[in-house]
C-alpha cells in the first residue's frame, strides 16, 4: 500500500488546488494520503471530496509550524478532527504574523538587490493568511536572481543569509496539545532536516514523548537516502511509529517524486498500522 502523509496544496505554499494535489498523487499510484498544509486546514475539505472521487483512502493533516530551542521545527498532525476549536485557533494565531514576516523579508531582499519582493510573492500566494517563504522563492526565481527554489534557500531566506527573519512560532507543547486535543497523532517532520546536534534532537524526541507525541517521519522527500535508515533506527529507540510522505509542494519542484519514494523500512511500525 502507497501511503503518502504530507503534501501540500496552494492552500499553503503549495502550487496546486487541494482536488488537483489528490488527482496527481492517485494518479502516481498513492492509496492513502493525506494533505498536510502548512498552519492551516481549509483544504481539507476539497481534499477529502477529492480523495473519495479518486478512491483513495482520506486522512486530514496539517503541518504545524513551532519554536523550539531558538529553531523552526514542523511537527504534523495526522487523523486530527479539522473543526476542533482550539486547533481552528491555535493555527489562526500561528498564521496571525506571517503578512508583517513578509514585509520584513522583503525589506531585507531590497537592500540585497532584489526590491518589489513582497509585491511579487505576493503574485504566488492563493491564501491571503499565509504568505511563506516559498512564495518569496519562486518570485525570485521568476526574476532570474537564481535558477530554482533550492538555490534560492542557499543565497537567501536561511538564516545567516538576506531575507531571513527571526520568527516566533507555536510552541512543541502546544502543537501536540492542539493536535492531541483534536483526536490526532503528532508526529515530528522531517527530523533529519534540522541542525541540531544529536543531543540536542534527542532532549527534543525526549520532550516530544513526554507530551504525547507519537511517531517521527523516516521516509520522506525532506531526507536524504541514508537518513531512512537513520532515523529508522531512532524511531524504534525512542519507541516512535515511522510515518511516510513526499512533502510534494509542485510538479517538478519536487525533491522527490510520488513515484521514487521509497516504502517505509521493514524494521519499523508504521503510524498508520491500525487505521487501515
Ligand atoms: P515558511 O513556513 O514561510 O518559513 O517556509 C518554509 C517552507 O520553505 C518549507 O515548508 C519549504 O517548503 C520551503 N523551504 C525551506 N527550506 C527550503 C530549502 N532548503 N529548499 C527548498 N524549499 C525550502
Ligand atoms: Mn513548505
Ligand atoms: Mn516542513
Ligand atoms: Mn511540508
Amino acid at each position: 500500500m502507497n501511503v503518502d502523509l504530507h503534501c501540500h496544496s496552494n492552500v499553503s505554499d503549495g502550487v496546486l488546488p487541494p482536488a488537483k494535489v489528490a488527482k496527481v498523487a492517485r494518479e502516481a499510484g498513492v492509496d492513502a494520503w493525506a494533505l498536510t498544509d502548512h498552519d492551516e486546514v481549509g483544504g481539507i475539505p476539497a481534499a477529502r471530496a477529492a480523495a473519495a472521487e479518486q478512491g483513495m483512502r482520506f486522512v486530514t493533516g496539517v503541518e504545524i509550524s513551532i519554536t523550539w530551542a531558538g529553531e523552526t521545527v514542523h511537527i504534523v498532525g495526522l487523523q486530527i478532527d479539522e473543526n476542533n476549536a482550539a486547533l481552528v485557533q491555535g493555527l489562526e494565531q500561528t498564521r496571525s504574523g506571517r503578512d508583517s514576516r513578509g514585509r520584513e523579508i522583503a525589506a531585507q531582499l531590497a537592500k540585497a538587490g532584489i526590491p518589489d519582493a513582497y509585491e511579487g510573492a505576493l503574485k504566488y500566494v492563493s491564501n491571503p493568511n499565509l504568505m511563506s517563504r516559498t512564495h518569496f522563492a519562486r518570485y525570485i526565481v521568476e526574476i532570474g536572481a537564481c535558477r530554482n527554489t533550492s538555490e534560492v534557500f542557499k543565497k537567501y531566506l536561511c538564516e545567516g543569509k538576506p531575507g531571513y527573519v527571526e520568527h516566533r512560532w507555536a510552541t512543541l507543547e502546544q502543537s501536540v496539545q492542539w493536535i492531541r486535543g483534536a483526536g490526532g497523532i503528532a508526529v515530528i517532520a522531517h527530523p533529519g532536516r534540522y541542525k541540531f546536534s544529536d543531543t540536542a534532537e534527542g532532549v527534543l524526541f525526549d520532550e516530544f514523548k513526554q507530551m504525547g507525541g507519537a511517531a517521527i517521519e523516516v521516509v520522506t522527500g525532506s531526507h536524504t537516502p541514508d537518513q531512512y535508515p537513520e532515523y529508522a533506527r531512532l524511531a524504534n529507540a525512542y519507541g516512535f511509529l515511522a510515518s511516510r510522505g513526499t512533502d510534494f509542494h509542485a510538479p517538478g519542484e519536487a525533491r522527490v517524486d510520488f513515484k521514487l519514494l521509497p516504502p517505509l523500512p521493514g524494521n519499523v511500525t508504521p503510524v498508520w498500522h491500525d487505521w487501515f
